[in-house]
């Protein structure tokens, strides 16, 4: 197996700006992350396995360069070779074919890969972000944009599905991909940041639409721009009198917990009403260094809901799922939405039955609080929006009540005159 040049797998990164005043410059520029970018970090939470992995496979890096988001982005895992050097993948047979026939980049942050380092094959996060040649089975019902995302664009990069609210894609690149990502026909394609001339588009399609009354900034993942380039989107869609809500989704958190700076928040709380989406997948993946992020979040008044893709062989049971939603509210995190593994190329082996996300939701509700439940939903094939989907509590009529079933099965009445 050949090792895939960085060029060939990966997109580019991102010029930091930093230094630059705003206006950003116009276009996005190819150039790694200079050398004093990467020397310093006001994050400082390593925990012991991460420590000793920073120490076996990366011994000329500090502790203070391991947790510098710059650091992290510019060493990840994206060939077989450096890969191989952590895990067992040999049972992959034609890594490279299957990177390029599936085009879905490969990109793991050193912090991300020591959670998997040591752990057998069928680790559950292992699972969700390594290839596996089952990816190339093509199933009835898959598409490359299930959601129809594409005909939903008055503008590129805006998606305006419903009435009063609109998802703005910002950027093609994440810090790691997901085997199952619904954009991934997305994140394979552009693979790097916009940049102004693609926003400036979408942001005056939003002001010109006063019915937009709440935005999400999505991609890709935005916080894998530099802080001025989000800063730029923040402020100008702030000073669009009709947008109440900005929204801003990310798997940040928990894949480079280090990107949650201090002066990250300080800017982002400046442009409140402001939520977080945070994409979560297992328990395992809130660590002393996501708690410390999500606090820093919290602190910062910052709202945050999870959303969560339900996976086969990842998260599928009552007892994974439920020590999932406690975990999140322990961090301050509230669970939001349970996906339905949405329909793209070669996601069958991801995809459970649609009985399996209603008994995960029926093992949670009345076992734990009402806090702890996300919403099981199905964001439906050819753009019909989220469908929410509930265990059968409503079980019919009976004269002038209602009969309902509760969590323990046992059946209740309800008076309910006709
Ligand atoms: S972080 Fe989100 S956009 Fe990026 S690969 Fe994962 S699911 Fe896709």
């Amino acid at each position: 197996m050949n090792e895939l040049s960085q060029e060939e797998s990966e997109p580019p990164l991102s010029m930091d700006l930093s230094s630059i005043d705003i206006p950003l410059e116009t276009e996005t520029k190819i150039q790694l992350f200079k050398k004093h970018d990467i020397l310093h970090s006001d994050f400082n939470i390593i925990n012991p396995k991460a420590d000793e992995f920073r120490e076996k496979f990366f011994p000329q890096a500090t502790e203070r360069q391991w947790n510098n988001w710059r650091w992290q982005i510019q060493n990840s895992y994206t060939n077989f070779k450096k890969l191989s050097e952590i895990l067992d993948i040999t049972h992959i047979d034609n890594f490279d074919f299957l990177i390029k026939s599936r085009k879905l980049p490969l990109r793991i942050t050193p912090y991300y890969a020591s959670l998997l380092y040591g752990k057998p094959a069928d680790y559950a996060l292992t699972k969700s972000v390594i290839p596996n040649r089952l990816e190339l089975v093509i199933s009835p019902g898959e598409e490359n944009d299930p959601l129809h995302e594409d005909s939903m664009c008055p503008v590129g990069n805006l998606v305006h599905r419903y009435p009063d609210r609109t998802l703005l894609l910002s950027t093609g690149f994440c810090s790691v991909y997901c085997r199952y990502c619904t954009r991934s026909h997305m994140v394979l394609k552009d693979k790097k940041h916009y940049g102004i001339k693609a926003w400036e588009k979408s942001i005056d399609y939003i002001r010109n639409n006063t019915s937009i009354r709440d935005v999400i900034v999505s991609g890709g993942d935005p916080l894998t721009m530099p802080d001025k380039h989000i800063e730029f989107l923040l402020s100008s869609l702030r000073a669009i009198p009709h947008v109440e809500i900005i929204r801003l989704g990310t798997k940040i958190p928990m894949v480079l917990p280090q990107r949650i700076t201090n002066k990250l928040v300080k800017m982002l709380k400046k442009y409140h009403p402001f939520y977080m989406s945070i994409h979560v997948t297992h328990p395992d993946e809130i660590t002393p260094e996501v708690t410390e992020a999500c606090q820093r979040i919290a602190d910062a008044g910052i709202p945050m809901g999870s959303q969560t893709v339900l996976l086969k062989g990842v998260n599928d049971t009552v007892d994974t799922m439920k020590a999932l939603v406690h975990k999140l509210l322990k961090i301050r995190v509230r669970p939001y939405y349970l996906y339905q593994c949405d329909p793209i190329p070669g996601s069958s082996h991801f995809r459970t039955p649609v009985t399996k996300g209603l008994e995960i939701i029926q093992g949670l509700r009345g076992f734990t609080s009402g806090y702890a439940i996300p919403h099981y939903v199905i964001d439906t094939p050819g753009g019909g929006g989220k469908i929410p989907l509930l265990p059968e509590y409503f079980q019919g009529r009976d004269g002038n009540n209602i009969v309902l079933k509760n969590f323990e099965g046992k059946s209740f009445k309800y008076y309910d005159p006709i």
